[in-house]
């Protein structure tokens, strides 16, 4: 991942002595090598153990190694039915995972989402779910009338959806964009995000309130401009992840959003692979906003990286609609409701009920975040301290009175991850928090079953790191030189 500093170099392939044949993200760096993982902790191959304080990218919502799921995925593979091709069968292990998500006690049918739809990345999710979304007007004839009709889709600026071209086509987050411009459908425009803390008119003042009623004006004007009978759909995460770092949006604004898309019959998409699951101690990030979205997708949290699997819960309204039409989505893949993926998922999310994990996630949620504001809030480099649950974000500016951020060059956000790393701790680095190029974070997210004194522990840490990094930084000139060598992370 960007940020992480290399232990080694990757090399080149030689005949004599050939470098990796796998092709890791840089050709200039080697990643760590991990030999084992037990809870919070991996170990990697020089010794050396480290607390994964990020699950990777708040992945791993039940920590590494769980036995119980292990037996699960063995169980399931011992029946035989390691795969069978969705077309003509099913299994018990996907039957029972769709059933546990829209019809147990946290279940998604208290929405009205009433389908589960597996696949295998929150990026397929995201495909799938604009996909249904189109589909959902084909099914009602809107999508005959011009050949604009229902075609558009409406997303944030720095915003991430992942990144297969459906997804990244309603993506904003810019570094991850860059050699793909011509893969840019004119179908899709980005409204002003809902990140207070850099795009609301703090300086004058502006509320809380204010800023929602702005940013809640603004969709409706852009749906009138493009023709809200030309949008498909509007795509949100409810707390931005990896992009801005656990951003939630001001109050009020997805009621705001839920009333503006209702009044032009335009569908609400929203995207929960990172913050769902959960992550910010509900089970439903939306739950904590008043609203029910039409589609929502999720990811990361849902098998907690024990088996590549996202999905999406579909509403009523849309299931309704295709089983007036054709009555099938015209979408398939492979791998979807894979057996093995979904045996481990379903014993995943069977933990974290059994264990009121979600509730655990709530209630160190309310000890985390005064710990971090206790610790960091005097920082001179610390902006912003924002999430919820076990879902936070540290956002690192240059001067806290006018909020400007570091220049790229200064590499804040991944010097503070490789500082951190080497003192033992993983936390989730960010760069181009603010606009696409300037701006730095930090994301911490543990699992869900951590404890308080690992929780102490890792914001210790964390400051150590910060405190040797602000001395470093203080002795370094950023407009006149290039700092200190370190390469610009992408
Ligand atoms: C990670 C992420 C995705 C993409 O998921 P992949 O499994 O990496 O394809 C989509 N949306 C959000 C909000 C994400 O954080």
């Amino acid at each position: 991942m960007n940020g992480i500093h290399p232990a080694e170099p990757d090399g080149t392939r030689e005949r004599s002595a050939p470098g990796p044949a796998l092709l890791h993200r840089s050709l200039n760096a080697r990643p760590y090598k991990v030999t084992s993982a037990k809870g919070l902790y991996l170990t990697l191959s020089d010794g050396r153990t480290i607390m994964d304080a990020c699950g990777g990218a708040a992945v791993a919502c039940l920590g590494h190694g769980n036995e119980e799921v292990l037996q699960a995925v063995s169980r399931q593979m011992s029946t035989g039915v390691s795969y069978v091709h969705s077309l003509t069968y099913t299994t018990d292990a996907a039957e029972e995972l769709a059933h546990h998500l829209v019809d147990g006690p946290q279940g998604a049918s208290r929405f009205g989402l009433e389908r589960a739809y597996f696949v295998n990345s929150g990026s397929e999710a995201m495909d799938a779910a604009l996909k249904l979304a189109r589909q959902y007007f084909f099914e009602l004839g809107q999508t005959t009338t011009t050949t604009t009709a229902r075609s558009r889709f409406v997303s944030r600026k720095q915003s991430y959806h992942g990144t297969t071209v459906g997804a990244m086509n309603v993506s904003s987050n810019l570094p991850r964009k860059v050699p793909y411009a011509c893969f840019q459908l004119d179908n899709v425009s980005w409204v002003t995000p809902a990140y207070a803390y850099q795009y609301s008119n703090w300086q004058s003042g502006e509320t809380e309130e204010e800023f929602t009623r702005r940013l809640v004006d603004e969709l409706d004007a852009h749906f009138r401009e493009i023709g809200p009978e030309s949008v498909v759909a509007f795509v949100a995460e409810p707390l931005v992840g990896a992009t801005s770092g656990c951003t939630p949006a001001p109050k009020g604004y997805f009621q705001g959003v839920r009333r503006v898309c209702d009044k032009y019959g335009i569908l609400l998409i929203l995207d929960e692979v990172m913050c769902g699951m959960g992550r910010t101690g509900t089970f439903f990030a939306f739950e904590q906003e008043g609203i029910v979205p039409d589609l929502v997708t999720v990811g990361k949290g849902l098998g907690g990286g024990y088996a590549p699997v996202a999905g999406v819960l579909i509403h009523k309204k849309i299931v309704d609609a295709l089983r007036s039409g054709t009555s099938s989505f015209n979408h398939g893949h492979t791998y979807q409701a894979h057996p093995v993926g979904c045996a481990a998922t379903l014993a995943v999310q069977k933990i974290l009920k059994r264990d009121g994990l979600v509730e655990n996630v709530a209630r160190l949620g309310r000890i985390l975040y005064p710990l971090l504001l206790h610790t960091f809030r005097a920082a001179k480099y610390v902006g912003d301290i924002r999430g919820r649950g076990l879902f936070w974000g540290i956002e690192f500016v240059r001067d806290k009175a006018t909020r400007e951020s570091f220049p790229p060059r200064a590499c804040f956000g991944a010097r503070f991850q490789a500082m951190t790393f080497d003192l033992g701790v993983a936390v989730y680095p960010g760069s181009s928090t603010v606009d696409g190029t300037r701006g730095d974070h930090a994301i911490l997210s543990p699992p869900y079953n951590v404890t308080e004194d690992e929780l102490r522990k890792i914001v210790e840490v964390m400051k150590l790191a910060y405190d040797r990094l602000e001395k470093e930084v203080d002795g370094e000139s950023w407009d006149e030189k290039a700092a200190n060598g370190h390469a610009k992370p992408y």
